[in-house]
């Protein structure tokens, strides 16, 4: 857990951010589900107030915050009932650049970033025919002069609409050229504003007011200067950010939580029937203080997680621990929420059963809660690869 001084540090940041939501009710995140709208005032508030630029280094204009810092930012958006996840993507992808970027590109991408002039909110990774498995990604990057041409295809790529720039992982060797499977993958960075049509952008309905959709590149050519670092070593580098991407999406969690904690917790003490308020009953008061058990032992591993980063020590146990609890922490409380509001729980004014369903994504994405185990499997525990 963090000092008596950074706690403090963190409950500044806590009740600052907590500000600012609260101008950002219910009524604001259901109406934009209604019209399917992003939350551009909501973001651009944000931005402004330099939350989203927490993770980049002063030099460039950002915060030069932790990622214990961060992550308490997208814990307390998620905790007021907003949904962090128009924030998250903001934070951290431009942290390819600013780890492997040359010094042209961070200084040509980051301080525009860190200014919200520029948004980088657009990671293009997963494809319909590799899914989990990044390194079978077939959408190819060929050099051609001083650019490269792309073409394929990508699915479920979040906010590229409301993006400037977009990252992209492309194949610039075939697989079966490859001794090392995981090389022959690198990172571009694409310029959505000159893109055109050699991008067609197929948004998808989804469950939830995620802004996301289906890509295909015909032909797209990007300047060769945008590839980010060496070629063919673009899967090691988006390695690099799932650590710290794993961290914010539990702290997220935890958030989310933590919300349906309060309200549960509230509802059972008030609502009367037989006579008693619901919560002296166990078969509802138990659920949310065994929910609230788990997400205090999701946020002791979040913390141990973000501080060994922070530290620079090896994190990729405890990071991938920390998704792995918080989400699943978070889908029991928003469980037990929906149970303790009863039939109420459904009703949308609530906002019970909206965090429900942006909650359960956790267990999914960005990395599925079994890969997790099996990641703990394999490379904590040693046991044979089921892959
Ligand atoms: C709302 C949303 C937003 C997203 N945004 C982005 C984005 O911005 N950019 C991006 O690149 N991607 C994005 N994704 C994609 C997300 O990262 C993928 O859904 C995820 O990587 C899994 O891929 P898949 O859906 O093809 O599942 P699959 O890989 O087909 O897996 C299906 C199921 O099989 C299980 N499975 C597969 N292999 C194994 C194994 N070896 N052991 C145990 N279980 C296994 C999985 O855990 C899962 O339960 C988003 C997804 C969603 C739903």
């Amino acid at each position: 857990m963090p000092m008596n001084s950074q706690l403090q540090d963190l409950n500044d940041i806590r009740n600052a951010v907590r500000d600012v939501c609260k101008k950002y009710d219910g009524n604001y995140w259901r109406s934009l589900e209604k019209e399917g709208k992003y939350p551009e005032e909501f973001v651009t508030e944000m931005t402004a107030l330099g939350w989203l630029s927490a993770l980049i280094p002063s030099e460039y204009g950002g915060g030069g915050m932790s990622v214990t810092e961060a992550s308490v930012i997208l814990e307390e958006i998620n905790r007021s009932g907003g949904d962090s996840a128009a924030c998250h993507a903001q934070m951290y992808i431009m942290g390819v650049i600013l780890r492997h970027g040359n010094s042209f590109q961070k200084q040509k991408y980051l301080p525009g970033i860190a200014a919200g002039d520029t948004r980088l909110q657009a990671f293009a990774v997963t494809e319909p025919d590799a899914g989990s498995e990044t390194t079978r990604i077939q959408t190819t990057a060929k050099r051609s002069g001083d650019k490269y041409i792309i073409n394929g295809q990508k699915i479920w790529i979040s906010r590229v609409a409301q993006s400037d720039l977009m990252l992209l992982l492309a194949r610039t060797t075939p697989y079966e050229e490859l001794e090392n499977k995981t090389e022959g993958l690198s990172v571009f960075v694409v310029d959505m504003r000159t893109a055109g049509t050699q991008i067609e952008v197929r948004p998808i309905d989804m469950t939830f007011n995620r802004h996301t959709n289906q890509l295909f590149f015909d032909n797209l050519e990007v300047p060769a200067e945008n590839l980010i670092g060496e070629e063919g070593k673009g899967f090691r580098y988006i390695i690099d950010s799932w650590n710290a991407e794993r961290i914010l999406i539990a702290a997220e969690a935890i958030g989310d939580a933590k919300f349906f904690i309060d309200k549960a917790s509230e509802y059972a003490s008030s609502r009367i029937v037989f006579g008693r308020p619901i919560g002296a009953n166990q078969g509802v008061q138990l659920p949310i203080a065994q929910a609230y058990a788990h997400t205090e032992a999701a946020d002791l591993m979040r913390f141990d997680a973000a501080g060994k980063f922070d530290r620079g020590e090896r994190c990729g146990a405890e990071a991938n621990m920390a998704k792995f609890l918080a989400a699943n922490a978070a889908w029991e409380a928003g469980n037990a929420c929906l149970n303790t509001f009863g039939g109420y729980g459904f009703a949308k004014e609530y906002d019970i059963e909206r965090k429900f369903r942006e909650t359960r994504l956790f267990i999914t994405a960005p990395v599925n809660n079994n890969l997790i185990l099996a990641y703990i499997g394999q490379n904590v525990l040693k046991m044979p690869r089921s892959y």
